[in-house]
């Protein structure tokens, strides 16, 4: 099995018509990383950083955070690692955050580390050590955005944070990239204002189809109205990929639906050349985007633009 994978992690990494793309790998634990080797992933598109309080009820613990992401950079240079903040909240993490009648609706990602500045200083802390440590190849990703006033004031206390290390003697690396999770659905309606304030924008596919359907992602009885075959969603998909093209920023996606080959296809289609996943997931996504031509990507991309229902769209995929 471990032959077969090499064979397609010795491919490049563009489509039979020269078309490059990034794949990139989603993980969460430090037994992971051997996986980031063996499936070839060109670097951490996304590491969710909740979990490393999944056995702690507090969250100020800088050290501890410092040492998990320099072993994440240690193990997947030359490639970035995009962190992302705490997420907490929702159906992360019931043991620290707090009980709400709507969890998804509510105190969640961004909005809990705005109230809780001394947690999001300590993460800062961390991360900006970290990338200090391997200069350009960090980037800070943070969850749950839904209003620019959130997005300046990240950037804000990234800059105290920074300000403050190196009045301690710390390196630091000024250029960090910030970017945001685009899983609110306001914030791809609203792409091309978001993109003027961000580094880069990773649409997280997970959250964006429950909001956007009002579905939520972990009800049994409704998933069948969890289609990321949504034309809807594949409409905001292309609105984001425009607005980044437009002011000339990377777009990725880093939800689930970039490890279905016929998606990811589709992704390339609408231009979006970064995408993250589940790291056994790579190895079928990159065969699928070697073997196939961009044009057809791009005509499966308008026709799946063009339908109507998710029956309509999901033929257009089997065909594919
Ligand atoms: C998403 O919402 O698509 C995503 C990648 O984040 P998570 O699944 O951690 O909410
Ligand atoms: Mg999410």
């Amino acid at each position: 099995k471990q032959a077969k994978i090499q064979q397609v992690c010795d491919k490049p990494n563009e489509t039979v018509d020269g078309a490059g793309f990034t794949l990139r790998a989603n993980i969460e634990f430090e037994n992971e990383l051997p996986s980031i080797e063996r499936f070839c992933a060109q670097g951490v598109g996304l590491l969710r950083t909740e979990s490393i309080y999944l056995h702690c009820d507090h969250f100020d613990d800088e050290q501890k955070q410092y040492t998990f992401y320099g072993s994440v950079l240690e193990h997947t240079a030359p490639h970035p690692v995009i962190i992302r903040l705490f997420d907490a909240g929702g159906d992360k993490l019931f043991n620290v955050a707090e009980q709400e009648q709507n969890p998804f609706l509510g105190w969640r990602g961004i909005r809990m580390l705005l109230d809780k500045k001394t947690v999001l200083k300590q993460q800062l802390r961390a991360i900006l050590k970290a990338a200090g440590r391997y200069p350009g190849r960090l980037r800070i990703l943070v969850p749950m955005i839904s209003s620019l006033d959130e997005v300046a004031a990240v950037r804000k206390a990234v800059a105290i944070v920074q300000g403050e290390l190196q009045k301690e003697g710390e390196e630091i690396d000024p250029n960090v990239p910030i970017g945001i999770m685009v899983e609110v659905p306001n914030v791809a309606i609203q792409a091309r204002a978001f993109a003027k304030q961000v580094d880069f924008l990773s649409i997280g596919t997970n959250d964006l189809t429950q909001y956007l359907l009002a579905v939520d992602r972990g009800n049994e009885r409704i998933s069948g109205l969890y289609s990321q075959r949504h034309p809807a969603l594949w409409q905001l998909i292309k609105q984001v990929a425009d607005a980044g093209k437009e002011h000339s920023i990377p777009v990725s996606v880093c939800g689930e639906l970039a490890s279905d080959p016929a998606a990811a296809c589709c992704l390339l289609g609408m231009g979006i050349t970064e995408l993250s996943m589940t790291p056994s997931a790579l190895p079928a996504v990159k065969q699928a985007l070697c073997t196939r031509g961009i044009s057809d990507m791009q005509a499966l991309a308008s026709k799946v633009l063009e339908s109507t229902t998710v029956a309509e769209s999901e033929e257009i995929f089997t065909n594919f």
